[in-house]
């Protein structure tokens, strides 16, 4: 286990001076604080039996009721029954590698990667292929190439991990005529598909894609999460299976903590049956265009050529692509002292790859901040093109 250079960040990055671009921090602020208030207190008072109590490592039947329901919006049709309640769709990340993954196995995951996954893969030592990405998601053509290089050698991938949706960090998503591919060849090569779909609900133009999982039930292991929806500090995700491995995932959830936090899942469970949740997505979804907006707006307008980066319809990152011979990983210091952060694209990669790459993300700042902060880093790219 090594430290992500995105934890190690944090500290630098919350100096208040300086404008990071570097977390991927919701903007909780935008919450109607007095009524999820109200919801605890309700629940303390009300049901507090039940709420204080330990419950089962599946998780409450009722807050998997309404993860049924949120599921539903992206064409997923599923039973209660075949969910797990996880702390964060990070502990699902976690379950999975525990069944599936023996020291040496082969994980197959997009490149680049979101960061902690690689660290969850390396933690129980996947041996991590990447699998290249262009603008419209994964490249079909390369993950068939990979399984079949790997069924020369005799070896098969246990799973491949995917983030369709704006993902994290490059900001793309698969296209509908890709997901077909994907599935296809998944499919016919018998490949568990593992979706992480944390953002898909934080769309800000063009139609939602389908999940993976509405249309290979039997094939695809669905990772789900309150953390932008709703609020991180819950900590309450999900995973939806094929029953045989939800069984083995229940399993690994009660070696891992026994029982979840019964109180927070009845909170956020009373919040999605009292609250208008759609309609608060939908706020947070106007927050976060006004903020991709503004740092595409400021790309555009100050980035030398040389340049480029990616245009996500909805998440919270940006992907850039320094001009050729600097590096992100070495500037950062000088970033850091000129009070703008990001994050390296190495972290986003199992094999140091990612120098000219880093993650610009606009959830948190104010747009004025945003601006501010590509300003302040078009400065030090300049600064590092005329050395
Ligand atoms: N997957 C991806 C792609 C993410 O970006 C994140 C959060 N940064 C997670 C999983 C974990 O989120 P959480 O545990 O808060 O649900």
């Amino acid at each position: 286990m090594v430290a992500s250079e995105v934890r190690a960040l944090f500290a630098v990055a919350s100096r208040p001076e300086v404008v990071s671009l570097a977390g991927g921090m919701p903007n909780v602020s935008a919450l109607p604080l007095d009524q999820v208030g109200d919801i605890v207190r309700r629940v303390a008072t009300e049901q507090g039996a039940t709420a204080l109590q330990y419950g089962s490592a599946q998780g409450d039947p009722d807050l998997r009721e309404r993860i049924c329901e949120v599921m539903a919006l992206e064409g997923i049709e599923a039973a209660a029954d075949d969910v797990i309640v996880t702390v964060g769709s990070q502990q699902a990340l976690d379950l999975v590698t525990r069944v599936f993954v023996d020291p040496g196995d082969v994980v197959l995951a997009e490149a680049p990667t979101y960061v902690t996954a690689i660290n969850t893969f390396a933690a129980f030592q996947a041996d991590i292929r990447h699998v290249a990405m262009d603008g419209l998601g994964v490249v079909p053509e390369a993950l068939e190439e990979h399984l079949e290089a790997l069924a020369a050698e005799g070896r098969r991938a246990k799973f491949f991990y995917t983030v369709p949706n704006f993902q994290n960090p490059a900001g793309v998503t698969l296209t509908a005529e890709r997901r077909r591919r994907v599935l296809d060849i998944c499919h016919r090569h018998g490949l568990l598909v593992l979706e992480d779909n944390p953002y898909g609900l934080l769309r800000y133009e063009g139609e939602a894609e389908r999940a993976l999982r509405a249309d290979a039930p039997d094939n695809v292991i669905y990772l789900g999460s309150f953390s932008k929806t709703l609020s991180p500090g819950f900590r309450i995700g999900w995973a939806l299976a094929p029953s045989a491995v939800r069984a083995k995932l229940v399993l690994a959830a009660e070696s891992a903590m026994l029982s979840h936090s019964t109180f927070n899942q009845m909170v956020v469970g009373r919040y999605l049956a009292e609250h208008p949740w759609r309609e608060q997505i939908k706020e947070f979804n106007e927050m976060y265009r006004e903020r991709r907006d503004a740092m595409l707006a400021a790309l555009e307008a100050l980035m030398p050529a040389g340049a480029s980066w990616t245009r996500p319809e909805g998440g919270f990152f940006v992907w850039l692509t320094l001009p050729e011979g600097l590096d992100s990983k070495a500037m950062l210091p000088r970033a850091v002292s000129e009070r703008v952060a990001y994050v390296p694209g190495t972290g986003f990669f199992a094999d140091d790859e990612g120098h000219r790459n880093m993650r610009l993300s606009f959830c948190y700042p104010a747009p004025a901040e945003i601006r501010e902060g590509v300003r302040r880093l078009v400065g030090v790219i300049e600064n590092e093109m005329s050395l």
